[in-house]
């Protein structure tokens, strides 16, 4: 796989750079349209593909080290890099800023004065020995959208704000500090990169102090879109280049433990015992299982299992487990962990144990807009990509954001399903759909009227 990883810019492409144009009616659809409706059909430019993945290339030297990417947030390689970005923004027509949670913000102004800011990004930050795609992808072709914008005299109505979020693999914490969600305790806890939050944040050039500044209120944004790579191997598997993203799925963790009594395990007759490994294993094949054939597109899982006292001459008189459920919609959560929550009482009467479950984590769900959702499919149908939809079941900085903004997301597949690891490999056609989606659906998105949010 890492044999990939020396594949960027070698254009397989066929495509030179940014000379493609393909044409898009204007006045298609009366709720999208934008001034005349008529016939005119205006050229919209496609990205560069050599200089996009170029550039995937530069930004994948920050922090490369043996064992992968190595850009953790608040790093060096990732202070450095965020500055190359900058540099990358200026060359591309936009004027950038670091905010005071250290986000860089690249402006552009549009051509209708009072309209909010279309904002489109992604991070750059990489989970220790990550990969070169998850991230980059969806910033570079960012800027590369602005780039070929500004290249063909292409001016929006809305102003566009290209966005590099900080520190998202370490919390959302760029993204969380935009809708004011970043707690002041957050700031002393240490990151991957050996600082704390608050000194990460000094150090990429924000101001922690400060934070409550980089907060948007809701509405200042028109839309917000995010192209990243799928980071499971739906996509690939089904040989669909664009995946439109549904939402972000919510999460529910309990800790849960069960009682047994524990006891000498070689005197103690087979018959009557209440052994609370046994009533763990039975819970763990019924969460499989109530997730499984329940219709829907739910995962459950029991990640974690500890038996006590945990020796092997002794019957487990408690066993604690985890579980963890995930699903688009948060009844549907709720929904599949009362059936789990019914059962585990019998397999307790069963067993002779009984269950405890003690919700200790919660993420909302996150859903994308359907306007934004159905744009990007007929964006991609017409550049002749095939599209389907799906949830996205890791967290994504469009996420905080969809508190703020109407919020969309375009995936391409990753090889393998492979991602957080040097293996991750997007393959260049697909980084280059993706990117002309994104840059269409910019284009597209701009011709709407949003409402305040
Ligand atoms: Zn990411």
């Amino acid at each position: 796989m890492t044999m990939h990883r020396r594949e960027f810019g070698r254009a397989i492409l066929g495509a030179a750079g940014g000379a493609l144009f393909l044409p898009l009616s204007l006045g298609r659809n009366a709720n999208t349209s934008h001034g005349p409706v008529g016939f005119e059909t205006v050229q919209v430019p496609t990205v560069n593909a050599s200089r996009l993945m170029g550039n995937l290339e530069s930004i994948a030297a920050f922090g490369r080290s043996a064992g992968g990417a190595d850009r953790v947030a608040y790093s060096e390689a990732d202070r450095d890099a965020r500055s190359w970005i900058m540099d990358l923004m200026r060359a591309a027509g936009l004027e950038p800023e670091i905010d005071v949670a250290g986000n860089i913000v690249g402006h552009r102004p549009g051509t209708e004065t009072g309209l909010p800011p279309l904002m489109f990004g992604s991070h750059i930050d990489s989970v220790p020995s990550g990969g070169d795609y998850d991230g980059p992808l969806g910033s570079l072709a960012a800027i590369e959208t602005v780039q070929r914008l500004v290249e063909e005299g292409v001016t929006t109505r809305h102003p566009l704000e290209v966005v590099v979020f900080a520190n998202e693999e370490g919390g959302k914490i760029g993204s969380r500090a935009m809708i004011g969600a970043v707690r002041a305790a957050e700031l002393d806890l240490e990151s991957a990169s050996g600082r704390t939050i608050g000194e990460g944040i000094r150090f990429l050039g924000g101001n922690p102090d400060r934070l409550e500044e980089a907060r948007r209120e809701p509405g200042s944004i028109a839309a917000f879109v995010e192209l990243h790579i799928e980071q499971g191997g739906v996509l690939e598997r089904e040989g669909v280049p664009i995946g439109v993203v549904e939402g972000i799925v919510g999460i529910r963790r309990w800790e849960v433990v069960v009682e047994g009594v524990a006891n000498h395990a070689g005197t103690t007759p087979m018959i009557g015992r209440q052994d609370a490994l046994v009533g763990a294993a039975h819970f763990v094949q019924v969460v499989n299982r109530i997730a499984r054939e329940t219709p829907g597109r739910q995962v459950a899982t029991v990640g974690r299992i500890r038996a006590e006292p945990g020796a092997p001459n002794v019957i487990p008189g408690r066993a604690v487990l985890s579980l963890e459920i995930r699903d688009l919609e948060m009844d549907k959560i709720e929904s599949v962990f009362r059936q789990i929550a019914n059962r585990s009482e019998t397999i307790g009467q069963e067993t002779g144990t009984t269950f405890q479950l003690n919700e200790f984590y919660l993420s909302e769900a996150a859903p994308t807009q359907e306007r934004i959702r159905s744009t990007i499919e007929s964006v991609a149908e017409e550049l002749n990509l095939p599209s389907v939809r799906m949830p996205s079941g890791a967290g994504h900085d469009a996420q905080s954001i969809a508190h703020l903004a109407p919020v969309g997301m375009i995936f391409i597949p990753s090889v393998g399903g492979i991602s957080h690891s040097p293996a991750e490999f997007s393959r260049p056609e697909d980084v280059v759909g993706g990117a002309n989606v994104l840059l269409r659906t910019v284009l597209e998105l701009d011709r709407m009227e949003w409402s305040p949010f």
